[in-house]
């Protein structure tokens, strides 16, 4: 799965929590953040010689135990740590569901498979590669809207001027996630992702 569909996807969990929740926005990013961290093991492979270390040495939920503690440390809030952790989950469910899958406990369980979770999504066809453009602009227009709704009053959303404002919103909120996306879509090729 590509890093900027796991991120849109960690963005829109995040928003969700923050939307009926009513959680700081740093939630939304470090959901958004988390979700983005495992694939760094795909650069420590192919650029930094980590050897065969893709999908396996971020992917599994020590990496999680590690990232929980450092949040923890940096904000003494579990509220993020929360953030981490469903957009943490939330990556390594998405590549479970590719042939490739996920190591969840990692090492443990590699030899005989037991914790190797994986489903039959393959990235290298072009339909993959559609649905998951599809899915970033669902996600990113999804959290765009919950964020704007949030911050106004609807009136009658059932009315002919409900839902002229509510597909406003929904174009609204899709750039205004989309601009973040280009952003992450920047940092992504800037390190090589
Ligand atoms: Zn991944």
């Amino acid at each position: 799965m590509k890093l900027l569909t796991h991120t849109a996807f960690g963005l829109f969990l995040g928003t969700l929590f923050y939307y009926f929740l009513d959680l700081d926005f740093g939630f939304v990013l470090l959901s958004g953040f988390a979700a983005f961290l495992p694939d760094i093991d795909w650069r420590m492979q192919y650029s930094w010689g980590f050897g065969n270390v893709h999908r396996k040495l971020l992917h599994n939920v020590w990496f999680l135990c590690v990232l929980a503690v450092v949040t923890y440390v940096l904000f003494w809030s579990l509220i993020l740590v929360l953030g981490v952790i469903i957009g943490f989950i939330s990556h390594l469910l998405a590549d479970s569901f590719t042939v490739t899958g996920v190591y969840w406990l990692y090492p443990i369980g590699k030899e005989s498979e037991k914790y190797h979770l994986k489903g039959s999504f393959s990235m290298s066809e072009t339909k993959a590669t559609k649905i998951e453009k599809y899915l970033q602009i669902i996600f990113f227009t999804l959290s765009g809207f919950l964020f704007i709704v949030k911050h106004i009053t609807l009136e009658n959303i059932f009315s002919i001027e409900g839902v002229i404002t509510i597909a406003i919103l929904l174009a609204v909120g899709f750039y205004l996630y989309k601009t973040l996306g280009k952003s992450i879509k920047h940092i992504i090729r800037k390190i090589g992702l």
